[in-house]
């Protein structure tokens, strides 16, 4: 199927990708919202990459989209990029796959005969690949609205609008100074599911101060897999994980005494 057209249509041309049909889910209007919905933020799979940048409640429940979508790509990508494309194309590099797997979203699929969710964490099975079948089609994403909760994102690439070298972002929910939950995303640094599981977990009760974050964020370099390729060596890119990482929690962590304040 094809939505923005922005992956599968290069795949094409390049013959990375022959498909013998191709539906154009576009007309499908009513997977382009996003929304509050009681406790979760709901995001359309047809809601487009500039529709997240613009929407106010998205920015101002998790602001780690704005940051991500701000450095997606360029304005021509983003409107008519999509969201669903976008975690469907499952790009190692994917800016969005790290924020949602950050936020710990899920997915909703619309199979034949209903409807079945999957957490963006067991979204992507590896490159290019995800728990979508023949048949389904992933209909929208639903992220938890917690109180207390900050997030942020920081990317590097080459040049604006270019693919990350290494990016991370954010989502923390304290409770009295403590860390109660922590999510980090990584992008293009091979990591598993685009999450630093080790270094969440080293969060989880600490106290959210700079010790905690850098000690964190070295945890995070240190279990990713980036690969050496034309944006840069094996260490530069962990270097950039272990920065942005204290980054995206500092500014993370500032969000969410705001939030609670
Ligand atoms: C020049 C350029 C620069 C870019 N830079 C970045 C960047 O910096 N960061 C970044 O994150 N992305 C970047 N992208 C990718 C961009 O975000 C794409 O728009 C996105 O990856 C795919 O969205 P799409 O709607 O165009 O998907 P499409 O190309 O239409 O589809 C992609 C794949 O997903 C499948 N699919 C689409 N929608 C669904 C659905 N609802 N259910 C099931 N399967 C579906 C399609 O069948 C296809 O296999 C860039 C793209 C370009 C062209």
């Amino acid at each position: 199927m094809v939505a923005g057209g922005h992956s599968l249509i290069p795949m094409m041309k390049l013959r990375l990708a022959q498909p013998e049909l191709l539906v154009d889910i576009n007309g499908l209007a009513e997977l382009a919202f996003i929304a509050v919905d009681g406790d979760q933020l709901r995001i359309g799979a047809l809601a487009r990459h500039a529709d997240l940048l613009e929407s106010a409640v998205a920015g101002r429940c998790f602001p780690i989209f704005h940051d991500a979508e701000r450095v997606v790509a360029d304005p021509i990508v983003r409107l008519w990029g999509s969201v669903g494309g976008s975690l469907c194309q499952a790009d190692p590099s994917e800016d969005l796959s790290a924020a949602f797997a950050a936020a710990r979203a899920t997915a909703v699929i619309r199979t034949l005969d209903g409807e079945r969710t999957v957490p963006v964490r067991e979204f992507h099975l590896g490159p290019y690949e995800t728990v979508i079948g023949r048949g389904e089609l992933l209909a929208e994403v639903r992220v938890p609205v917690k109180p207390g909760t900050g997030s942020a994102y920081e990317k590097v690439s080459r040049r604006v609008g270019d693919w990350s070298i290494a990016a991370a972002g954010a989502v923390l929910t304290l409770d009295r100074g403590k860390i109660r939950e922590a999510g980090i995303g990584l992008t293009a640094v091979g990591a598993e599911h685009f999450v630093a599981v080790e270094a969440e977990e080293f969060l989880r009760g600490r106290a959210a101060d700079e010790e905690s974050f850098s000690q964190a964020a070295e945890i995070a370099a240190e279990h990713c897999h980036p690969a050496a390729d034309q944006r840069g060596p094996e260490d530069f890119k962990r270097h950039l994980v272990a920065e942005l990482t204290t980054r995206a929690l500092r500014r993370a962590a500032a969000g969410s005494r705001a939030d609670t304040a």
